[in-house]
């Protein structure tokens, strides 16, 4: 079976970088536009295809982080200098514009595939799951994930949201401020906090008050391969088993392939073939295929290319039973 898929798809998205030797700059999602999109597009006419970046707007922004904290992105983005964290986070001359691009564009994929438009959607520069309501943090100025959570559950009233994160990092903007939300089940899996940023993301964290159960964390030590992500991702499926997710998000960075420079995971990039064909199969099976995934992190820029094209190709294609 081949699914329709929308790839957002142009410059706008590249102003998302930041300046002098930061490891996330613009030249990630670049090397995936140069030598992964076209090849697809030829290969998959009607199925894949392009979609155009999308600003958001403050009230999408606004959705689920403070106000006070947009004004201050404002603000740092006309100065252009300084921190918007303690010093992962630099501001730069219109990064407000630049993370209004990223959210929009991830709603956008939302709309669609909640409209039929696409049956998934794969946004490269999205999944900056680090952003707190309040604050920046580990290259994330808004939790574009976040907000698409947001709004699945109080616009488009769809619930439960699945979010799934497979990022070196563990994902705690959005696994803390939707720790007590029992429509938001989230399963983790990353390298353990006591060896990485942001340093949480512990087994015992299942989610508070009648959200217990709905939250899941799989730390893997450093040195981790293919062998342990598989067996944690079993644990991952029977977790999604016990619940209906009428939407599901995957947050699919690179940064756990062997090779990264931030972080110590040893992964192939079957991992990514592997949780994205498992998703994949899980959505159409419970959610009619809705399934959005967020490129996320990523520092090696070869694994880039190489993980995020099994992600495009297991969203493309379902193996028959
Ligand atoms: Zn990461």
């Amino acid at each position: 079976m081949k699914c329709k898929v929308g790839v957002i798809h142009g410059p706008e998205v590249l102003q998302y970088s930041f300046p002098d030797y930061h490891p996330f700059r613009s030249d990630r999602v670049q090397r995936f536009y140069n030598e992964v999109l076209p090849e697809f597009l030829k290969n998959y006419p009607g199925h894949l295809v392009s979609v155009s970046p999308e600003l958001a707007t403050e009230k999408d922004v606004l959705l689920y982080h403070d106000v006070e904290y947009v004004e201050f992105v404002k603000r740092k983005s006309v100065d252009g200098y300084g921190y918007l964290d303690y010093g992962d986070t630099p501001a730069f001359k219109g990064c407000y514009e630049a993370s209004l691009y990223v959210v929009g564009s991830t709603l956008k994929l939302v709309k669609m595939i909640a409209g039929n438009q696409v049956k998934h959607g794969f946004n490269p520069v999205g999944g900056l799951h680090h952003a707190r309501r309040d604050r920046a943090g580990g290259f994330c100025i808004f939790n574009d994930a976040s907000i698409a959570i947001k709004y699945l559950l109080e616009v488009m009233k769809l619930k439960p949201v699945l979010y799934v994160d497979i990022d070196a990092h563990h994902g705690d903007g959005v696994f803390y401020d939707y720790y007590f939300d029992k429509d938001v089940l989230i399963a983790d899996i990353h390298q353990d906090g006591r060896t990485l940023y942001p340093g949480t993301g512990f087994p015992h964290e299942r989610g508070g008050g009648d959200a217990e159960g709905t939250k899941m964390n799989i730390p893997l030590m450093p040195g981790a391969g293919d062998e342990e992500f598989i067996e944690a991702w079993e644990r991952v499926e029977e977790f999604i088993n016990r619940f209906n997710p009428e939407f599901i998000i995957l947050q699919a960075g690179a940064d756990g392939l062997a090779g990264d420079p931030l972080t110590g995971l040893m992964y192939s990039e079957r991992v990514h073939r592997y949780a994205t064909s498992s998703l994949h199969k899980i959505a159409e099976e419970k959610c009619n295929g809705r399934l959005l995934v967020l490129g996320g992190g990523g520092y090696n820029r070869d694994n880039i290319v190489k993980a995020w094209r099994e992600v495009l190709l297991s969203l493309l294609t379902l193996p028959e039973e």
